[in-house]
């Protein structure tokens, strides 16, 4: 859920830690779990006083931590595209980290095709 960190490697595939995707899925899954906590909380102390305890709790647990989720996977893309030859690469996906060819994971020590496949990026490509 708050993870932050660069890739591991599973039987020998590299698999990022942090896409988007799971960005997402952490702020969805945490806002619903402070979400439903702060409902009990509420019904608790039964004092509807304190909602704006859970608009912080959203900032400071849910929110947050994606963005800063966020903002290292950015720039963690932007080292993997400037030292990769994926990274000028008409086939990489650039959101997933993905090679849409070999629809594998790179990273700067795995290149799934070798150099092989390898296809400039249109002007148009870079401008995007
Ligand atoms: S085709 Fe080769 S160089 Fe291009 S993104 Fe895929 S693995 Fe990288």
């Amino acid at each position: 859920m708050f993870r932050i960190g660069l890739e591991h490697q599973e039987d020998g595939k590299v698999v990022p830690v942090i896409t988007t995707g799971s960005i997402v899925w952490g702020v969805l899954l945490r806002s619903a779990i402070i979400i439903f906590a702060s409902f009990i909380f509420m019904s608790i102390i039964d004092n509807r006083k304190y909602w704006w305890l859970m608009l912080l709790l959203l900032w400071l647990f849910a929110a947050y931590p994606g963005w800063k989720q966020f903002q290292f996977y950015k720039e963690h893309l932007k080292e993997v595209s400037e030292s990769t030859l994926c990274g000028q690469c008409i086939h990489f996906d650039e959101t997933s980290q993905l090679c849409k060819l070999y629809d594998e994971h790179i990273s700067e020590d795995y290149i799934p095709c070798g150099g092989v496949d390898w296809e400039p990026k249109t002007f148009e490509d870079k401008e995007n």
